[in-house]
């Protein structure tokens, strides 16, 4: 690990402001993924900035303006808070299907949507990696990609993105309050936040220079109180998405009002699946009805040697976990 700098910030100004004057420099938030990353050499930062002593806390939920939740909040607060159980189980469920009851207790919101993929080559900085040094090539393409993108991906990079969070959130209409360093605020839909690799998958999301996640809002909605986050990995517990599905209804007099849903492990980004919804709109409630939605979520998938098997698990997670709450 190399040597950095640590200072604790009392206000966002001046986090955002020591950001902006250090281009190496990066908040900490629970440090569970940052500093492991370091560790690694993976990223060397020679400024850390620690905020948590902003106020950036609070869970709030109201009708007209849906639920509100800081950015420095934990995972395991937000996953249990009565607020987000009742109002909108599928990012409860999301957040407690991630990582351990340890890490959940330490890690933030705002950290979790900013992690890193767990692409092993990006991971091992004895192999190229374009994500970690651009130009420098993609093992992944032809290596070992059996959990790797199916969707969204570039010759240049096919890494997942990694957060559970990330994808109930995109289904939903999340927005994000960013901070600048002038102190201004501006509001970003989470599935505008994210980008795709194409040339430059360095470039991950659209946080300005020294721009901090303030807070994470959510509409509130019939089909966010009845909604479900299902994953689907390797092992039952402490193990990243091979797929994940999360999803939403309002369902009255047995037809479909409203849809959501959005599938993790697949996808270079949170993958949202608008043609799910728009197809399942207007329709009465059934297996059959659900099966024909959830292929239409994979008709642009594009993988390779070893993920194939994800194109059918994606249909048939995305079919169940709308039938678990249909
Ligand atoms: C063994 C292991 C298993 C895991 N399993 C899962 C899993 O199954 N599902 C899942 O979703 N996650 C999983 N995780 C990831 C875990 O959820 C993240 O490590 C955690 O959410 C990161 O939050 P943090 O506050 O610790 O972030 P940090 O490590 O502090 O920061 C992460 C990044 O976010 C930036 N950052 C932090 N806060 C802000 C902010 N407010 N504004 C702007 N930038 C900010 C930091 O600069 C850094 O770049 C796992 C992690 C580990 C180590
Ligand atoms: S898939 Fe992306 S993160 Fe993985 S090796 Fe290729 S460029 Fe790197």
């Amino acid at each position: 690990m190399n040597n950095f700098s640590y200072i604790q910030v009392a206000s966002t100004k001046e986090a955002t402001t020591a950001k902006a004057a250090d281009k190496q420099a990066a908040f900490i938030g629970g440090g569970t993924t940052l500093i492991d990353i370091m560790k690694s050499d993976i990223e060397q930062h020679s400024l850390l900035i620690d905020i948590n002593k902003l106020a950036l806390l609070g869970i709030a939920d109201d009708a007209a303006t849906g639920l509100r939740i800081g950015a420095l909040e934990r995972m395991s607060a937000v996953g249990e808070h009565p607020l987000v159980v009742q109002g909108y189980p599928v990012i409860s469920e999301s957040l407690l299907a991630s990582a351990s009851p340890q890490l959940r207790n330490m890690a933030s919101m705002g950290g979790n949507l900013l992690q890193k993929t767990r692409c092993g080559y990006y991971r091992d900085v004895a192999f190229p990696c374009n994500k970690r040094v651009p130009g420098s090539g993609c093992p992944a393409q032809t290596g070992d990609n059996r959990t790797l993108a199916i969707l969204g991906g570039s010759p240049n990079c096919i890494a997942t993105h990694a957060s559970d969070l990330a994808v109930a959130l995109v289904a939903l209409d999340a927005k994000l309050t960013l901070e600048s360093p002038k102190g201004t605020t501006r509001v970003v839909p989470l599935l505008d936040f994210y980008k795709l690799p194409g040339a430059t998958p360095q470039l991950e999301n659209h946080l300005a220079p020294g721009e901090l996640i303030i807070a994470i809002t959510v509409p509130a909605a019939a089909h966010a109180r009845r909604s479900h986050y299902l994953k689907v990995r390797d092992r039952a517990s402490y193990a990243y998405a091979l797929v994940s599905a999360a999803v939403g209804l309002d369902v009255q007099n047995g037809v479909i009002k409203s849809a959501r849903a959005a599938l993790g492990g697949v996808g270079t980004v949170p993958w949202r699946v608008p043609a799910v919804e728009k197809y399942l709109v207007g329709k009465p409630v059934s297996e059959d009805n659900f099966r024909a939605a959830a292929a239409l979520a994979v008709r642009e998938a594009a993988p390779r040697e070893h993920n194939k098997f994800k194109i059918e698990l994606a249909q048939s997670t995305l079919t169940r976990a709308f039938l678990e709450i249909a």
